[in-house]
């Protein structure tokens, strides 16, 4: 089942002609959620070959031009597209009204129901269902900014199948793929779990800290993150620019990456400045080796893998 990323853009403040302003497209198991709506991200999308009408949430960071301007054109265009499925909107206190004015004075009536949640208490779970949860967090932002991290639900065992008696109880696969050892009704050890079973697959993790001053309170909680972004605005040439702003150089994003142990970092929202993003990588690169660059198209997959203790016994 995927667990992907697609960059659908990467520019800080104002697009480029190589760059669009901040937009990912998430899949966990084909379910989509769309991460900040900056404009051009519905252009983006049809480059992508994605399907709107698939969407399942939109979460907007925070309420500065380049995250959320693309939104209320989105919304339309799910709406021409005739959408019926609800859409669930995540994003600061004033979204829900600066979008509702919209469609009160373009006198639209959407053809499918918008659930706004106002984001407020962090860190929060915001979002949970069978397959994955939600938790946002707070980022260091000039305005209120919000971090989200989706992480897979715990998993269950996976039998060997060569292992399992023919005529097994339902009830008690249930119990194996849960990790509980099989008993007799006098009590005796029938079946011992590791033996029957591989433990789950590894819960995949991804976190996005969108604009953010260089902040270690954010390391509680995207430790061991499997695949992290982190904004890197600036190159260390420009640290002093960066805390004006409030925003991060490579150099930290590197460092926050490599203190919270992630698999894999992505920086992203590179000033218009830069043509060239070499600098930013390496500099990224010097603190996390596993540095890569968020680039239009780019997509980033997080595979399936087990956990390293293998089943004991057996033969
Ligand atoms: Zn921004
Ligand atoms: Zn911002």
């Amino acid at each position: 089942l995927p667990f992907e990323v697609k960059i659908l853009g990467s520019s800080s403040a104002t697009p480029t002609t190589e760059r669009n302003q901040s937009s990912q497209l998430l899949n966990i198991h084909e379910q989509f959620y769309l991460l900040d709506c900056g404009e051009g991200t519905q252009l983006q999308l049809l480059k992508a070959k994605a399907k709107i009408n698939k969407i399942r949430h939109i979460y907007i960071s925070h309420l500065h031009g380049d995250h959320y301007l693309g939104l209320f054109g989105l919304i339309s265009s799910m709406h021409l597209g005739g959408r019926n499925a609800p859409l669930t909107i995540f994003g600061p206190r004033g979204l829900a009204e600066i979008i509702t004015l919209q469609l009160r004075y373009s006198e639209t009536i959407l053809t499918y129901p918008v659930n706004f949640y106002e984001l407020d208490e962090t860190p929060s779970v915001i979002f949970e269902d069978d397959k994955i949860t939600v938790t946002v967090i707070a980022m260091n932002h000039r305005i209120k900014c919000y971090g989200f991290i989706f992480k897979e639900k715990e998993k269950k065992r996976k039998l060997i199948k060569e292992k399992i008696p023919a005529e097994m109880r339902l009830q008690d696969i249930v119990k194996l793929k849960n990790g509980e050892d099989l008993y007799s009704d006098s009590g005796e050890l029938v079946i011992k779990n590791a033996e029957v079973t591989y433990p789950p697959r590894h819960c995949r993790s991804y976190a996005y800290c969108a604009d953010t001053l260089y902040d270690e309170r954010i390391l509680q909680f995207i430790s061991d993150v499997d695949l992290l972004y982190h904004e890197s605005t600036f190159s260390s040439e420009l640290q002093d620019r960066a805390i004006k702003t409030h925003h991060s150089t490579a150099r930290e994003a590197g460092i926050i990456a490599r203190k919270a142990n992630a698999g894999m970092l992505i920086i992203g929202h590179f000033s218009t400045r830069y043509r060239d993003l070499r600098p930013l990588l390496a500099e990224a690169r010097n603190e996390f080796p596993n540095t890569m660059l968020a680039f239009e198209g780019e997509l980033f997959s997080i595979e399936e893998k087990f956990l390293t203790n293998v089943p004991s016994g057996g033969n």
